[in-house]
């Protein structure tokens, strides 16, 4: 082995091993299932967030809960206004996009703005999902599927626990 054939060796080996480096760090942090999920605008500690919000609340935006279908109250709004994060206060969704998915979860077609909700992937109950969380204050707030109505062919479904309804 000439002197030149090894440094091209040794710089080739080099970029292999750059390569996987960088390959095996994006496995760890590029797709990283929670990217999106990190520092929000809004935030309390674990216990500051158990004092604000009630058992249920805290359960469904806090640990990632689901209430029962057909239990919340906001299932049968049907008056203009805004359901905003239970949590924080944020706009989550106009009830003009709200539509009757027959789930028994409020169920919206769209958010009222780009910024009033984040996603993430959800690869619980053997299932990838897309789940939904406040922009604002990181909350649970539900999960969205591709079978929703027209104009985004979308159906965020949501925990009425996890929101308040203002009328309009
Ligand atoms: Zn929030």
């Amino acid at each position: 082995m000439n002197r030149r054939r090894f440094i091209t060796l040794l710089l080739t080996s080099g970029a292999i091993i750059a390569f996987s480096a960088k390959g095996y760090s994006m496995g760890w942090f590029g797709t990283d299932k929670q990217k999106d999920i990190g520092v929000f605008p809004y935030q309390l500690s674990r216990e500051e967030w158990k004092a604000k919000l009630d058992k249920d609340a805290f359960y469904v935006l806090r640990d990632h809960g689901t209430e029962r279908a057909g239990t919340s109250p906001l299932n049968d709004i049907k008056e203009k206004g805004v359901f905003h994060c239970k949590g924080c206060d944020h706009p989550l969704y106009s009830a003009d996009a709200k539509y009757d998915s027959g789930t028994g979860w409020p169920s919206f077609f769209q958010p009222i703005n780009d910024n009033a909700i984040g996603t993430s992937e959800d690869n619980t109950l053997f299932a990838t999902r897309t789940e939904v969380h406040c922009a604002n204050c990181g909350g649970h707030l539900g999960h969205v599927f591709p079978d929703g109505p027209k104009p985004t062919g979308l159906r965020y479904c949501m925990n009425g626990v996890a929101m308040v309804f203002k009328a309009a």
